[in-house]
């Protein structure tokens, strides 16, 4: 099924720069979300996560402030201008959310990776006009995340993007979720007008990893970063490990490279052209050699010489191997060219001989 797609991006977020949205794992307190929330945007971040509700893997843990937040929330956009974002997981959440003029609604790993889950969440955004990121399910299935978005464009849901927070795995050596950058490289080649955001907080599971992680997927071409932001880390409810103050996440974003995809592919075009203009210069090369090739084949005919002499073929891949490595080759790799060049001078002297 092909998606019927419109931009995620909200007005006064530029389309020319990654789309960042940061902000706690999860709304504790209402200080927390606006000491938090008024760093970001002094920072310069428009767009705000926060879980209100969160799906934890054991009961006992945080479950999320509830609805309570979501006045947090309104009290974020009001005074700090910035847009707010959070993960919704049932017909509930989505009908509070909506209330609470939620700008941007995110789908969990966990209930992405469940179309009872999803197919009802769809049906409660029927005539909803608001940009929904899913993230991919928790098992590397790229058929059950893809599966996720249709259930949502069939209901008419437009503004999609996906957020890839990497795939669980029972050996967490580095990762806490393996990145398996193959499978959101093939989402790209399957959907490429769907954008992709790199969430690195949940991938990596620790502070460290998020900048390498922000920038391997800015240069596989992602379309934004959803990063998790604490004002206080360390304390966090949820998440501690993989959060990162306001401060550190702008350093962090600050030393990314953006690669420019205009630039690059200039140089890219030029450098292109002068391989087409050596190659074919090779391929004249080469020809001119047959010749001279063909012309031996026939004063060894007129002769009656032997093609093959030994001696002239050691010496010629001797001598070639040697000025391949005193212009920075490796002998080995020239000897074999001209194996094959060789090869193919005989097989041209062969047809002159047997004409
Ligand atoms: C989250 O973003 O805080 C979250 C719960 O993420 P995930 O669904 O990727 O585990
Ligand atoms: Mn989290």
């Amino acid at each position: 099924m092909e998606l019927t797609l419109e931009s995620i991006l909200l007005p006064g977020i530029d389309s020319q720069k990654p789309m960042i949205i940061a902000g706690p794992c999860s709304a504790e307190t209402e200080e927390q979300v606006m000491e938090t929330a008024t760093s970001l945007a002094s920072k310069g971040v428009k767009i705000f996560r926060a879980g209100i509700w969160k799906p934890r893997t054991k009961p006992g843990g945080f479950e999320g402030i509830g609805i309570e937040g979501l006045e947090w929330m309104r009290r974020v956009k009001k005074e700090t201008g910035m847009y707010v974002s959070t993960e919704v997981a049932t017909p509930k959440h989505v009908e509070a959310a909506l209330e609470a003029n939620i700008d941007i609604l995110w789908v969990g790993a966990r209930t992405s990776a469940n179309p009872f889950a999803v197919q009802e969440l769809a049906d409660s955004l029927k005539g909803v006009d608001i940009p929904v990121l899913v993230k991919n399910p928790v098992n590397p299935d790229l058929e059950l995340w893809i599966g996720a978005m249709e259930r949502l464009n069939q209901a008419g849901v437009k503004r999609l993007g996906a957020i890839h927070r990497g795939f669980s795995s029972y050996d967490k050596k580095i990762y806490r979720n393996l990145p398996q950058w193959h499978i959101p490289i093939e989402l790209r080649r399957r959907i490429p007008a769907l954008p992709i955001i790199c969430d690195p907080s949940h991938i990596g599971g620790k502070r460290e990893l998020i900048a390498p992680l922000c920038q391997q997927a800015m240069d596989l071409g992602f379309n934004g970063l959803i990063i998790e932001s604490h004002c206080n880390p360390d304390c966090a409810w949820s998440d501690a490990s993989q959060q990162v103050t306001p401060d550190v996440l702008d350093y962090i974003l600050n030393l990314l490279v953006i690669r420019k995809e205009k630039q690059t592919t200039e140089n890219l075009h030029e450098l292109r052209r002068q391989i087409d203009e050596c190659d074919n210069s090779i391929i004249d090369v080469l020809a001119k050699r047959m010749r001279v090739a063909r012309e031996i084949g026939t004063y060894k005919k007129e002769h009656n010489m032997p093609i093959l002499q030994t001696d002239r073929y050691n010496e010629i891949l001797d001598k070639r191997g040697a000025q391949g490595a005193l212009c920075g080759m490796d002998a080995e790799f020239i000897k074999k060219v001209f194996e094959a060049i060789h090869e193919e001078s005989v097989r041209q002297q062969m047809e002159i001989i047997n004409k």
